[in-house]
């Protein structure tokens, strides 16, 4: 379906970004992949990739926080495969505190990192995808896109502000065939939330199911996570032909979490 595009997608040296850069290249795009991590298990997931699905991936250090890092790693993905044809911004870490003690610098990181990142990744991709007239720009938002929590200011505030982006680039964009999208997920099953789980039933003295179920997922009404793949093939659908009428959506992947 892809065959002959190329993807580049924030983050995803693990968790939902991995999955969809995975899922992108097993429809056939050739993908930037970018994030933080250690070196070798990077390179061990970049050549995964073009083993497993027989098409070119690279490998972007650019730094989220930094807007001539993402503009030169656009221009990179453009120059190494001929286009930019699929963005997925994707980028995003948390930090959780009362309003009042909140951290200066964890809410201008969140901001850079879960906003303006893809502010800055959309500008830079947009000239390409006019003058092709084909593009697909995914972010990946959160239920905190649509509802909040507390103690999660930065986040919550990034997240909503990314499903503005995304209406406003629709918009813009409406008659080249570009779309613009968001998805939001509830609680995804990433490596992150894994880690959590056996500290958290040693610390309460309860089972990890009762971790997951009581804890964690309280707010899900279907008491599981939304998994990585789910995700993933809901962005690969947003790039299918199928899916050129859906544009400036916030698409929800949260087990029920927004509807109650
Ligand atoms: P994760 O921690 O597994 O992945 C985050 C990725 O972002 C990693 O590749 C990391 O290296 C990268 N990253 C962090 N800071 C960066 C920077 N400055 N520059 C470049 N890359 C950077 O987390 P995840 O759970 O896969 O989350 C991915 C996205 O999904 C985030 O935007 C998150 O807000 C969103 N999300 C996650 C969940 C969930 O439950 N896991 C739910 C809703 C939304």
């Amino acid at each position: 379906m892809l065959k002959g595009k190329s993807a580049l997608v924030t983050g995803s040296t693990s968790g939902i970004g991995l999955g969809i850069a995975r899922a992108l290249a097993a429809a056939g795009a050739n993908v930037t992949i970018n994030g933080f991590g250690d070196k070798a298990a990077i390179e061990k997931e970049r050549s995964a990739i073009e083993k497993e699905f027989g098409v070119k991936a690279v490998y972007s250090p650019a730094d989220m926080t930094k807007p001539a890092e993402i503009a030169d790693m656009v221009k990179t993905a453009e120059k190494t495969f001929g286009s930019l044809d699929v963005l997925v911004n994707n980028a995003g870490i948390q930090f959780v505190a009362p309003i009042e003690e909140f951290p200066i610098d964890k809410w201008n990181q969140i901001i850079a990192i879960n906003l303006s990142a893809a502010f800055h990744a959309i500008r830079a991709a947009v000239p390409g995808m006019k003058v092709r007239k084909w593009g697909r720009i995914i972010s990946t938002a959160s239920a905190h896109s649509l509802v909040a929590s507390p103690f999660k200011a930065a986040y919550v505030t990034a997240k909503h502000g990314l499903a503005g982006l995304t209406k406003t680039v629709a918009l813009e964009l409406a008659t080249f065939h570009v779309t613009c999208n968001c998805i939001s997920p509830g609680y995804v099953w990433t490596p992150l939330v894994e880690k959590q789980i056996p500290d958290t039933a040693k610390a309460r003295g309860i089972t990890e199911e009762e971790v997951k179920r009581d804890v964690i997922l309280a707010a899900q009404p279907t008491k599981e996570f939304v998994t990585v793949e789910e995700v993933a093939s809901l962005a690969v659908y947003l790039c299918s032909d199928a899916a050129k009428a859906i544009t400036g959506a916030n698409l929800s992947i949260d087990g029920g979490w927004t509807a109650a």
